[in-house]
């Protein structure tokens, strides 16, 4: 049976970022994917923003992961030539029993270590967007955007340059431990077995299912996975806005908000719909729902320049009405199992976050070597 030092399921940005982080560090790693390439999934349905780290609990991994991966992040960008842009965020107060509520994000971003917030009174913040309706906002300057298909090119590229490799059209069927790693089974059109010492899974929205095909991992420790979609339109014609714009997110239609893409391009979303299991079919009956939240900001909004975009998955591991799950990152401490890292939950935001993430991995499994 062929062995290798170590495997990681799924080549979302997730997996790509750990791969690259254990190849460089000389190990050899083998990247397992289901589809034909990476980042079909998650990490190519997302916004593309390289979050700030305001809204997420104090000490919670999603705010110290948010906020060391976007430092690591832009410099990753400077130095690979990465398409990115600082472009910054305006939270806005629709009217003025928001502000309020919009002003407190100063103090929350503050718990995290993020210290750029600004009040904007209402004439400072027409004069960055003038279209805008707002009695005011709070803006951030740290928030950006990234071409995340390069992003993750250059994640590959790092990491095959060191040595990786990557076998798509993999699906990983049965993980059998032993005292020395793991047994894999493959499925899919290249249907295998091999050993690996250490084992990673990075499988999104299917992370739980691999965490379940291990014999031996205790089950009570898989989270229960959910799905929830999001729903993109985006806007066709001129553009007006130069910066990000957030709504309070008071539910879900209500936090629909403007990004830019790296094109200059204006996109509406997401919305939140939960779901049995995983299907990208884009709903257009949203259209008018976002017609109407996307006014509370925009009156001047046109809703035939609403265009439907596309769909993404947040791959939850709380249910409609629970309180958002931290990331969960299982290792050695939490199921006894040497080699084993099981990541759950990673939604957003887990793209700004991926290079602190693989930092994390690799110092779980030189810790429990
Ligand atoms: C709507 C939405 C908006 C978001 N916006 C942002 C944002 O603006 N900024 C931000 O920082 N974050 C954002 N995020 C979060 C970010 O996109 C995710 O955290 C990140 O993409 C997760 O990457 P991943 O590698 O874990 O998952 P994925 O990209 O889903 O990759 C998992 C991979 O595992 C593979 N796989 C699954 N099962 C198996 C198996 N059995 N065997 C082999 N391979 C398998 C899949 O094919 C897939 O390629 C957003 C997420 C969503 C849903």
């Amino acid at each position: 049976m062929d062995q290798i030092e170590c495997v990681v399921v799924g080549a979302g940005v997730i997996g790509l970022s750990i791969a690259r982080a254990l190849a460089l560090e000389g190990r050899e790693v083998l990247i397992m994917e289901a589809e034909d390439t990476f980042g079909t999934h998650t990490s190519s349905r997302n916004s593309e923003v390289i979050h700030a780290g305001i809204y997420y609990p104090k000490d919670s991994l999603k705010a110290t992961l948010c906020v060391q991966g976007k430092k690591l992040l832009y410099e990753y960008c400077e130095l690979r030539d990465i398409p990115f842009k600082r472009v910054g965020k305006l939270i806005v107060a629709t009217n003025e029993s928001e502000i309020e509520t919009v002003t407190q994000y100063i103090s929350k971003a503050a718990e995290n270590g993020v210290n750029d917030l600004t009040w904007l009174d209402q004439k400072e913040a027409l004069e960055l967007e003038p279209e805008i309706q707002c009695a005011g906002a709070v803006f951030s300057p740290s928030t950006g955007i990234i071409d995340s298909h390069a992003y993750m090119l250059s994640l590959l590229g790092d990491a095959e340059n060191a040595g990786c490799i990557v076998a798509y059209h993999t699906s990983i069927e049965s993980i059998d431990p032993d005292e020395h790693g793991f047994t894999l089974k493959t499925g899919g059109s290249h249907a295998h077995k091999l050993h690996t010492k250490l084992l990673i899974n990075a499988a999104g929205l299917r992370a739980c299912d691999v965490a379940n095909a291990i014999t031996d991992l205790d089950k009570a420790l898989i989270p229960t996975p959910y799905f929830a979609k999001a729903h993109y339109y985006s806007l066709s014609g001129r553009n007006p806005f130069k910066h990000l714009i957030y709504p309070v997110a008071h539910e879900a239609f209500l936090g629909v908000h403007v990004t830019v893409d790296m094109g200059g391009n204006a996109r509406f979303g997401p919305d939140l719909d939960w779901i049995p299991d995983i299907d990208y079919a884009f709903d257009n009956s949203r259209e008018t729902l976002f017609y109407d939240a996307i006014r509370r900001y925009w009156p001047s909004a046109n809703q035939k320049q609403l265009q439907p975009g596309y769909t993404g998955i947040r791959p939850k591991i709380s249910g409609p009405g629970e309180p958002a799950a931290d990331f969960m990152v299982q290792s050695e401490k939490d199921h006894h199992l040497r080699g084993l890292v099981n990541l759950f939950g990673i939604e957003s935001p887990g793209l700004t976050a991926s290079l602190a993430i693989a930092e994390l991995v690799k110092e779980l499994l030189v810790r429990d070597a």
